[in-house]
């Protein structure tokens, strides 16, 4: 499958997740507020129904027959038949064992014959409150229970509110909430498309570095590879030349094998640096001593290649790093300095504390680097001078290595141009 159609199909797969989800959410959200609303319409009504049943098993609904003190009689028969009267929209149905309404008189014949009269009685939802609907016009909300308070002849008492009002509500709301619902999945399919877009571009991004990495190291690998292999080749050809005769090509092949080798730690090193696997092993060790000690052997081959070394170190204090990977650190730097100066430059390593964090500079008079490649130098398998570069062993990893050490370190790093002639590069660390 072409990289262009898995990513398609990858987009493809998230917007559908990320359409799921809208949609999930949604409907949680629209059936809670519904539920919600259709809670506080009833509310009421059944808050009604229940207390009107309380009142008719408890007692006469219309009338009070509890004492109270004289005096009292006028304010408290207001407040009593203020709280006892009931709601003109509550129809009382009497049903006996039959299931016969026994108070059609009470209800009117009207009300009666028009609504009631096929109305039959179903026990089922007894002390439940149930909604219904006459003639698919008229909606009710009812309670039915068991009267033993009243005369013989009434079984069951039914108490019906109308809701059409409560129900006109719910049902707007419910085509509201529908048309929001088509409204929301037009612009969910929107939003997930442009989201599922912006998740992709990182994981093309880190897709293509990791194919050009894979290019790079490739290429890189298959250099010294075939170098190799043709000495080895020609030293085939000819078994009886003594190995003296045949020294140059030893020479080469073994340089290519050490660049090899190289190259793979190096390769090595970042691949496991990209999967998070290395960890630092950070110890307290003393600034200057450390810088000293990787400096020494360097001071030699600066001297071997015509060139001065010096350092001026002013750091007492004390680090808490990985030891192995701050040598590591300082070796790129230093081998960097010493393949891009000539004979007779220098190389000045420092050391001092900037606000409050410990500097190391490595600074040299050399070839320098052109000012818009400055940023570059960090990338992998960047090379100013390929050349150059390879001539002295070099494969464009260091400063990425550099880089990563540093930044593992909570740190920095930059390089900047020297005033006169080369290039220095600052590494601040916290302590
Ligand atoms: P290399 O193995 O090629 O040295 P690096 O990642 O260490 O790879 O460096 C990347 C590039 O940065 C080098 O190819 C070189 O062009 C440039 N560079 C690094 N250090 C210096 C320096 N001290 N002076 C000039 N150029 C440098």
């Amino acid at each position: 499958m072409s990289r262009r159609k898995i990513f398609r199909k990858e987009q493809l797969r998230f917007m559908v997740l990320n359409l799921i989800a809208f949609t999930i959410i949604f409907a949680i959200f629209g059936v809670i507020i519904f539920s919600g609303v259709q809670n506080t319409l009833f509310s009421k009504t059944d808050e009604e129904l229940l207390g009107f049943k309380d009142k008719i098993l408890n007692g006469n609904p219309f009338r009070e027959t509890r004492p109270h003190p004289p005096g009292e009689e006028f304010e408290r028969d207001d407040a009593f038949k203020e709280r006892t009267r009931p709601n003109p929209r509550i129809i009382v149905l009497h049903w006996n064992k039959n299931g016969e309404i026994v108070n059609q008189n009470e209800i009117g014949t009207l009300l009666y014959e028009n609504y009631l009269q096929d109305f039959t009685l179903d026990v089922k939802n007894v002390d439940t409150i149930t909604n219904f609907t006459i003639n698919d016009q008229y909606h009710f909300r009812y309670l039915l229970f068991e009267n033993h308070n009243a005369t013989d002849d009434i079984a069951y008492t039914q108490l019906l509110m109308n809701i059409d009002a409560e129900q006109t509500i719910i049902n707007n709301f419910g085509k509201l909430i529908m048309l929001c619902s088509f409204i929301f999945i037009i612009l969910s399919i929107s939003a997930s498309f442009i989201l599922s877009k912006k998740m992709m571009q990182p994981i093309i991004a880190a897709w293509n570095k990791q194919s050009e990495f894979v290019e790079n190291a490739s290429h890189e690998l298959r250099t010294p590879l075939t170098v190799i292999q043709n000495k080895l080749e020609l030293l085939l050809r000819t078994p009886q030349e003594k190995i003296a005769d045949k020294f140059e090509s030893i020479a080469l092949s073994l340089s290519e094998t050490r660049r090899l080798s190289k190259l793979t730690s190096d390769l090595l090193t970042l691949a496991r640096a990209d999967s998070a696997e290395t960890q630092l092993v950070t110890k307290s060790f003393q600034v200057d001593d450390f810088v000293q000690g990787v400096c020494e052997p360097y001071m030699e081959i600066a001297e071997s290649q015509d060139k001065h070394l010096w350092l001026s170190l002013n750091c007492k204090t004390n680090i808490k790093a990985d030891k192995e990977r701050l040598h590591q650190l300082l070796v790129i730097l230093l081998d960097n300095a010493l393949k891009y100066t000539n004979a007779q430059d220098s190389i000045g390593v420092k050391t001092y504390i900037e606000d409050q964090k410990i500097v190391f500079e490595v600074t040299d008079t050399g070839i320098g680097i052109k000012e818009e490649n400055i940023k570059a130098i960090f990338e992998r398998f960047y090379r100013e001078d390929k050349a150059r570069s390879r001539e002295t062993g070099g494969v464009g990893l260091g400063l990425s290595i550099a880089q990563w050490i540093v930044e593992k370190h909570n740190g920095t790093i930059t390089a900047i141009k020297n005033q006169q002639k080369g290039t220095t590069f600052k590494v601040k660390l916290p302590k």
